[in-house]
């Protein structure tokens, strides 16, 4: 199938683009990489009157350190972030997540934004961005506001965002020392979405005992989730007294709405995000650990 006829705008700046939104109401949507929008528009899962193609701003796109943390560009692409350096040293999970993500083709134009914004619940970089607790940059007509990562995520494809309000940038904190991170997932093959996976990051004090730590789930609800039950209970443990298995499992306990599908059952996803949960956090914690013996 083709998409429905639409029309296309290509705004300059931020401050064009969401004027555009709000003018045209819910009959138009941004377009970023396009990776997500156009199966949905040409499957005619979406039909839009508008299109505002948000590749033109320059404002959108950027890796850099600020107050406090990493900021990336909305419109930064998955291929870019997977090449940068920075990304590497300063945000490791988001880079070691990025090539998880379907197919180079897909990573050259889809963008860290778009992914946010979509909200696919099978998505990395939203699992990645509750882990790590980022903050969520938007823009409309009436301002620029930052939003907690734990509160943009809202259901199937929904977000805090309003309909003519921009994702504008992602602002990652960077982790103190003695941190690791680490992500795992389960495809029934490279490139596709994954039936279930963990974000995982942790942070060890001085006694090895877990300071902090973020679990982002995907592919185990309506949207990406974070086992803060889980997370709570692990704070202020004995890193090397806590089984990865039981932490796996704990972080399954009390998951409502699991999909169930084709792909796999609710309880064959639980079973997988379960291993998926044990093997990121054997993984982080022992870069965690591996991290001090070598600055030692
Ligand atoms: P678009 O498709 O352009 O937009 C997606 C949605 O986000 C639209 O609703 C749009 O209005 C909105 N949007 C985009 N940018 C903004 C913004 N700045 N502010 C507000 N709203 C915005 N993704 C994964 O995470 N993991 C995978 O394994 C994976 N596999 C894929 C496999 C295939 C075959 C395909 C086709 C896609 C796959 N994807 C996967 C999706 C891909 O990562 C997309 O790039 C991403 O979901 C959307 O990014 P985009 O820039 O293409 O956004």
């Amino acid at each position: 199938m083709k998409p429905a006829a639409f029309e296309y705008h290509a705004p300059a700046s931020v401050g064009e683009a969401v004027g555009l939104l709000a003018e045209l109401g819910e009959d138009a949507k941004a377009i970023a990489g396009g990776q997500s929008l156009v199966p949905m528009l040409a499957l005619r899962l979406a039909v839009l009157d508008h299109l505002v193609d948000l590749r033109r701003m320059e404002e959108l796109r950027g890796i850099e350190q600020r107050d406090g943390g990493v900021w990336i560009g909305a419109g930064t692409t998955q291929a870019t972030i997977q090449r940068s350096a920075e990304v590497a040293a300063w945000v490791p999970l988001l880079a070691r997540a990025t090539p998880l993500i379907g197919h180079f083709q897909i990573r050259n134009r889809g963008t860290l934004g778009g992914s946010i914004a979509h909200a696919d619940a099978a998505a990395e970089y939203p699992a990645v961005a509750l882990a790590l607790d980022a903050r969520l940059e938007a823009t409309s007509p009436r301002g620029a506001r930052t939003i907690a990562a734990r509160d943009f995520f809202q259901g199937m494809w929904s977000t805090a965002l309003q309909a003519d309000e921009l994702l504008t940038g992602v602002l990652f904190p960077q982790w103190g020392p003695r941190s690791g991170f680490a992500i795992e997932e389960f495809a029934r093959r490279g490139g596709d979405f994954a039936i279930a996976g963990a974000a995982v990051a942790v942070q060890l004090d001085t006694d090895d005992r877990i300071a902090r730590c973020g679990i982002g789930l995907f592919g185990l609800g309506q949207a990406a989730l974070r086992a803060t039950t889980t997370e709570t209970q692990l704070t202020g443990s004995a890193a090397g007294e806590v089984s990865a298995e039981d932490i796996g499992r704990t972080a399954m306990e009390g998951l409502e709405s699991v999909p169930s599908d084709l792909h796999g059952s609710a309880d064959y996803r639980k079973h997988v995000g379960a291993a998926m949960v044990a093997r990121a956090w054997e993984r982080a914690v022992q870069e965690a650990g591996v991290q001090e013996a070598s600055n030692a």
